[in-house]
């Protein structure tokens, strides 16, 4: 198969990251969450005891955050200074500080090669907010994936109860919103869907059914 780079942007609780790895297994190429990477960048703020939303308290620590990913067995890890930070960076905390972080310019372009070396290095399948707008507008192929907001809040709580956490879906669907509205309106790379990307809307699709979906896209644009 030739080079392919898949841009896949949408909010949260949309299935990006399980599309991504569905669609990166069957294509045999690499996936990167890039979500992660602005979590780890929040771990990091929430350690150090800064305020995510201060532009210049957090770029003064920049400068001590090494963050490095590495594909092990197919899965990402995400290192922070050298630790593999796992769950940590799974938590609603951990979202509301990724999301407050990632409205900070000096954040987004601290990230921004990460990024980019690795559409460089291999194929790829890139889940975010602006892959397809910003990181790589080149895409072979754009896709941005969406649903109701109950269903992704539905979907969120699923995920978060399997793991142990105590929420309601309540405070999920308050959490998703709140982040939404910060994500599409930021002035910095905000959630928006390319001009030349496809709307995929799953609120009534089932997982097999987004991945046919999906797959149809990426053969269309082949
Ligand atoms: O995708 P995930 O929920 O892990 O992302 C966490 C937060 O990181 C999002 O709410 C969003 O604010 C931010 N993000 C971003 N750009 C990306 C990926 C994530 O701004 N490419």
């Amino acid at each position: 198969m030739d080079k392919i780079v898949i841009a896949l942007d949408g909010p949260s609780g949309a299935g990006k990251s399980s599309l991504a790895k569905a669609i990166a297994a069957k294509l045999g190429i690499v996936y990167l969450d890039t979500g992660a990477l602005y979590r780890t960048v929040g771990l990091f703020v929430r350690r150090n005891d800064a305020d995510p939303k201060n532009e210049e308290a957090v770029s003064a620590l920049l400068p001590e955050l090494d963050i490095d990913v590495k594909i092990v067995d197919g899965a990402q890890q995400v290192y922070l200074n050298g630790e593999c930070v796992g769950d940590a960076i799974r938590t609603p905390e951990m979202s509301m500080y990724a999301s407050a972080v990632s409205a900070l310019p000096s954040v987004r372009a601290f990230l921004l090669d990460t990024q980019r070396a690795f559409a460089r290095r291999s194929s790829v399948i890139m889940d975010g907010r602006d892959i397809g707008t910003v990181v790589l507008p080149d895409a072979d192929v754009k896709i941005f994936l969406t649903a109701s907001d109950e269903v992704r809040a539905q979907r969120r709580l699923k995920e978060l109860l399997e793991k142990g956490q105590t929420v309601t879906f309540e405070e999920v669907l308050s959490d998703m919103r709140a982040r939404d509205l910060a994500d599409s309106t930021r002035a910095a790379a905000p959630l928006k869907i390319a001009d030349d990307a496809k709307l995929l809307d799953n609120s009534e699709l089932d997982f097999d059914g987004t991945v046919a979906a999906a797959l149809d896209i990426i053969s269309a644009a082949k």
